[in-house]
C-alpha cells in the first residue's frame, strides 16, 4: 500500500484556567469533550481533548491549561496562527448571535478563497475561525448547538511565517500537499487523500515578529497517518531532508513523531491508531480522569489536586 498523509490528525494549544476552557469548548462552541487526561511530562496539569462523538482525526482540539494567570502568549511568526472549522451554510448569522450573546470578541464576516468566515477570540485570546464549506462529516450536537450550526472538525489551519519556503517544501515534498491557489500573501496548500481537514494557509509576512508560545497560542500542529508503518515511513522522509525528528512516542491515544519544520512550527505526526476509546467507551468519553499506566499509583494525589470541572 502506499504510504500517504491524511491532512490535520490534531491541534494543541494553551489554556490559562482549566474550568473556562472546559466550559467555553463544550458549552459555547459545543464540542464533545472526549478525554480528561493529565500531561504526560507535567502529571499535575490537565491535557483536555474535544473533539467530535468519537474524537475522530481532524476534529480533535486539545489544551494544556496551565492554569489562571500564565503569561500570555503572542501570536506571531514561526506559529500556527489561526485554527479554523466547518460549519454549515447559513450558520453564521446563528454563531454571531451566540458569541453576542456569550461576549466573545469576533470580528465581522469575511471571504477568503470564495469562502465567508468569522474570525473569534477564546477565552485566552486564541485565534479560531468558522467558515461555511460543504461538510458532510457527522457533527456532535448539544441542546444549544443543534444540527444545522455544529461545527463539523478542522477546515484548515493558517501558519504565519517571515518566509514560506522551508515550510512549503515540508508540506510539498515530505507530506504530498499541493500549492493550489493564493490570496495576496496567503496560500492554500491541500492534500488530496481525504476530503476534510485537508488544508493547510501559509501566510508570508517578512516583517513579523516572531510569535511566543504561551497562554491563547498554539503550541503544535499535528498531521494524520493511518499507522504505526506509515508513521515510520514519513520518520525517514523527514530525516533524509536533514530535520531532526524524535523517535516514535507513545500518547495512549496515538503514536507520534515530532520535528521542528524549517519555519519554526512544532509540527507532530500522529497515528490513528489506537484512538479515543481505548480505556473508555464510546459513551463514556470525557467523563472519568484517565491517567497513563505509569501515574495510577497517584491518582488520589493528582485527582486533589487537579481543577474540579463540574
Ligand atoms: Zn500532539
Amino acid at each position: 500500500m502506499e504510504h500517504v498523509l491524511q491532512g490535520l490528525h490534531h491541534i494543541t494549544a494553551i489554556a490559562g484556567d482549566a474550568k473556562t476552557n472546559f466550559k467555553f469548548y463544550t458549552e459555547v462552541l459545543g464540542l464533545r469533550f472526549i478525554k480528561k487526561t493529565v500531561n504526560f511530562d507535567d502529571p499535575h496539569t490537565y491535557h483536555f481533548y474535544f473533539g467530535d462523538e468519537i474524537g475522530s482525526a481532524g476534529t480533535i482540539l486539545t489544551f494544556f491549561p496551565w492554569g489562571a494567570g500564565i503569561p500570555q502568549g503572542r501570536r506571531g511568526s514561526g506559529m500556527a496562527t489561526e485554527i479554523g472549522y466547518s460549519v454549515p451554510k447559513g450558520s453564521l448569522d446563528f454563531w454571531i448571535k451566540r458569541f453576542e450573546e456569550h461576549n466573545v470578541i469576533y470580528n465581522k464576516p469575511a471571504t477568503k478563497f470564495g469562502e465567508k468566515y468569522v474570525t473569534f477570540l477564546d477565552p485566552d485570546g486564541l485565534k479560531l475561525e468558522l467558515i461555511e464549506v460543504e461538510d458532510n462529516r457527522k457533527p456532535w450536537i448539544t441542546n444549544e448547538v443543534a444540527i444545522e450550526h455544529a461545527t463539523r472538525g478542522f477546515h484548515n489551519i493558517t501558519i504565519t511565517l517571515n518566509d514560506i519556503k522551508g515550510t512549503s517544501h515540508v508540506l510539498t515534498d515530505i507530506f504530498g500537499y499541493k500549492l493550489v491557489s493564493k490570496e495576496i500573501n496567503r496560500y492554500r496548500y491541500v492534500i488530496d487523500t481525504v476530503e476534510h481537514a485537508s488544508i493547510v494557509d501559509l501566510v508570508e509576512l517578512p516583517e513579523e515578529k516572531r510569535g511566543h508560545v504561551a497562554n491563547g497560542t498554539v503550541h503544535h500542529v499535528a498531521f494524520r497517518v493511518i499507522d504505526d508503518e506509515t508513521l515510520m515511513y514519513f520518520r525517514e522522509k523527514v530525516e533524509a531532508a536533514g530535520l531532526n525528528i524524535t523517535p516514535q512516542i507513545d500518547r495512549n491515544y496515538f503514536h507520534s513523531l515530532y520535528f521542528r519544520e524549517p519555519g519554526g512550527v512544532l509540527f507532530e505526526i500522529a497515528t490513528d491508531n489506537p484512538g479515543f476509546t481505548v480505556d473508555e467507551s464510546v459513551e463514556d468519553l470525557g467523563k472519568n480522569l484517565k491517567l497513563p499506566a505509569q501515574y495510577e499509583s497517584r491518582r488520589s494525589e493528582l485527582e486533589n489536586h487537579l481543577v474540579k470541572l463540574n
